[in-house]
C-alpha cells in the first residue's frame, strides 16, 4: 500500500470568498462604528441618522472621513502583511516583524490608539528594528499587567485579531497558538488571549467549513472553540455563553454591561449581535430567504447595525463581529455602497490609503499562504 499522503483539495471559490470577507467586513463594521465610539455622535448630526441606520458617516476619535476605518483595522492590516507571507506567527522573526510594524504605526499612522496599546508600544518604540523587539514588547505588556493590578484585558488585542483565523485553516491548534502569541505582544492578561483564540477559531471553522446554506445563521459559535482554551478557564467561558451574561437568551437584555472596553464584553456583545440578527431575520417574510445573496447582505447589515447599536466601543465591537460575519457570509455579502466607500491606513506601496480590494487580497493571500 502506498504511504504517500492523500493530496488535500484546494480551497473552493466560496472558501476564497469567505477568506476575502474577513478583513473587508471587519473594516466595514469599524467604519460604521467610528462616529458612535465612546459617546460620540456623527459630526453631521443634522442628518437625522441614528445608530440603527447603517451608514458610514465618519467622525469619531480620528476624526475619520466617511468610510474610513480606525485603529482596529489599521493594526489588523499590519498583522495581515506578515501573515500573508505564510510566516509562522509564533516564530520570533514573524513576531518581531509584527512588533516593528506596530511601532511604525504608533509613530506615524495611528489616528487613534487605546491607552494600554499606547503604553506598551511607547515603552519599546526606541527598540524598533532590534532582534527580539517582540520579546521586549511582551515584557512591557507584562509590566503593564502588573501595574494594572493584574487586570489588563482590554479589547485592543481582540479588535485586530480576525485575520489570524485565516493563517492555518486546517490546524485549529496552530491557529490558537498564533492568536495567543500576537495577543501577548501588548496584552498579558490571559483573558485577552483567550478571547482572541475563540474569535480566531470561529473564523477558521467558518472558512474551513461548508458554504452557508441559508437558514439558520450559525456563524458564531464560541462554545465550539473552547477546547482550545486552557482547562482552568474553560468553565468561565462556557458559563458566560451558556447561562451567563452572554447567553443567547440575553440578546436583548437591558442589563448587559454598559461598556465594552473589557475584551470579554466586547466578544460577548459581538456574539449577541448574531443572535439579534437571527431574531430579526426570523420575523422577515418567507420571500426574504429565497434570494440567498440578498439574504446574506441583509443579515450582515443586521449583525453590524446591532453591534454598533449595542456597544459604547462601537467600532471595535462591530469590527470583531464583522470579521466573524465575513468569514461566514463572505465578501459577496458586503453591500456595494460599503465596499466602494471603505478605506483607511496604513498606506499601500503607492502612498495612498488602502481600499476594499486590498483587504480582500490580504485575506486571500493569508489563507492560501497558510495552506502550502
Ligand atoms: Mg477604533
Amino acid at each position: 500500500m502506498s504511504t504517500r499522503e492523500v493530496p488535500t483539495p484546494p480551497p473552493s471559490a466560496s472558501q476564497i470568498d469567505r477568506a476575502e470577507g474577513v478583513l473587508l467586513t471587519q473594516a466595514c463594521g469599524d467604519a460604521l462604528g467610528v462616529p458612535w465610539e465612546l459617546g460620540h455622535r456623527p459630526a453631521d448630526g443634522g442628518c437625522g441618522s441614528r445608530p440603527g441606520e447603517a451608514h458610514m458617516q465618519g467622525g469619531g476619535l480620528g476624526p475619520y472621513s466617511p468610510g474610513e476605518w480606525s485603529d482596529d483595522t489599521q493594526m489588523a492590516v499590519i498583522i495581515a502583511r506578515v501573515a500573508a507571507t505564510g510566516a509562522d506567527l509564533t516564530s520570533r522573526p514573524a513576531l518581531d516583524a509584527v512588533a516593528d510594524g506596530f511601532i511604525d504605526w504608533y509613530e506615524s499612522a495611528a489616528s487613534d490608539i487605546g491607552a494600554q496599546t499606547r503604553a506598551v508600544l511607547g515603552a519599546v518604540a526606541h527598540h524598533r528594528g532590534e532582534p527580539d523587539v517582540s520579546a521586549r514588547m511582551r515584557r512591557a505588556a507584562c509590566d503593564y499587567h502588573k501595574t494594572s493590578g493584574g487586570r489588563s484585558a482590554g479589547n485592543g488585542a481582540l479588535m485586530r485579531n480576525g485575520v489570524i483565523g485565516l493563517t492555518r485553516l486546517r490546524d485549529p491548534r496552530a491557529t490558537a497558538l498564533a492568536a495567543r502569541a500576537v495577543a501577548a505582544l501588548t496584552h498579558a492578561d490571559p483573558l485577552a488571549a483567550d478571547s482572541c483564540v475563540i474569535q480566531a477559531e470561529m473564523i477558521r471553522a467558518n472558512v474551513a467549513g461548508p458554504a452557508w446554506q441559508g437558514l439558520p445563521l450559525n456563524g458564531a459559535n464560541p462554545l465550539a472553540a473552547l477546547a482550545l482554551v486552557p482547562e482552568e478557564r474553560r468553565a468561565y467561558w462556557h458559563d458566560l455563553f451558556d447561562g451567563g451574561v452572554y447567553d443567547p437568551m440575553n440578546w436583548d437584555w437591558p442589563g448587559l454591561p454598559a461598556t465594552d472596553g473589557f475584551t470579554v464584553d466586547a466578544l460577548g456583545k459581538a456574539y449577541l449581535s448574531f443572535i439579534s440578527a437571527n431574531r430579526a431575520a426570523a420575523s422577515m417574510p418567507a420571500t426574504f430567504h429565497e434570494n440567498r445573496a440578498e439574504a446574506g447582505s441583509t443579515w450582515l447589515r443586521l449583525i453590524l447595525t446591532r453591534a454598533v447599536h449595542s456597544s459604547d466601543d462601537s467600532d471595535t465591537v462591530a469590527a470583531i463581529a464583522g470579521a466573524v460575519a465575513g468569514s461566514y457570509l463572505g465578501a459577496c455579502a458586503v453591500p456595494s455602497e460599503w465596499a466602494d466607500k471603505v478605506h483607511g491606513l496604513p498606506t499601500g506601496e503607492d502612498g495612498e490609503p488602502l481600499h476594499a480590494a486590498d483587504l480582500r487580497e490580504l485575506g486571500r493571500a493569508t489563507a492560501l499562504a497558510g495552506l502550502t
